[in-house]
């Protein structure tokens, strides 16, 4: 079982999603990631391996902001390595994604998006589609874009999805897995 993490507020956004994964290590994991908005562009940075791998390469404090999405993964659908770690994108960054659980019917999407919008895929993971299918439904509305994803997406999850052009939200989903939000 992995862990996904998002935080939105006034603190620095990785060292609280950091202190939320580590709280979350219990539950097993072979890698982990974390995706900020940045200067109108999402940042991703992730690695195989401990949180402590991850925290090496988001040191630089100009890799920072109030909003974010991180992700510890225990891998059902690509073997663990940096490309199949999460966060997950579409082609042009636009979206970024964290998920815990299986998206049961990922190859039945993968090969339309593939035949209709010629997607090219990066990773092994189940979890790509759904970036894509964000980023194919987005019109600068992502609550909009997440609900169309989410009513071809079969299997359990929990998601946290974030857009470059509304780096002031974080959309979450859940279907039969858990999620807490909190303020
Ligand atoms: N099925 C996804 C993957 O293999 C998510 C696994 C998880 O819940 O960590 O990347």
């Amino acid at each position: 079982m992995c862990g996904i993490v998002g935080y939105v507020g006034e603190n620095k956004a990785k060292e609280k999603i950091i202190d939320g994964l580590k709280r979350l290590e219990y539950r097993g994991y072979d890698s982990a990631g974390i995706a900020l908005p940045i200067d109108g562009k999402i940042q991703i940075r992730k690695h195989v391996g401990e949180i402590k791998n991850l925290e090496k390469i988001i040191s630089e404090p100009d890799f920072d902001s109030s909003l974010g999405i991180g992700h510890t993964r225990w891998a059902t659908h690509g073997a663990p390595s940096d490309v199949n770690s999460h966060p997950h994108a579409n082609e042009d960054n636009s979206i970024a994604i964290v998920h815990n659980g299986i998206i049961e019917n990922y190859q039945e999407i993968k090969e339309w998006l593939v035949k209709e919008y010629g997607i090219k895929f990066k990773s092994e993971t189940d979890s790509e589609v759904i970036a894509h299918l964000i980023g194919i439904y987005y019109d600068g509305n992502l609550l909009e874009a997440v609900n169309k994803a989410v009513e071809q997406m079969k299997g359990a999850y929990a998601v946290c999805a974030i857009a470059a052009a509304e780096p002031d939200k974080i959309v979450a989903v859940r279907k039969d897995a858990p999620l807490v939000a909190g303020i």
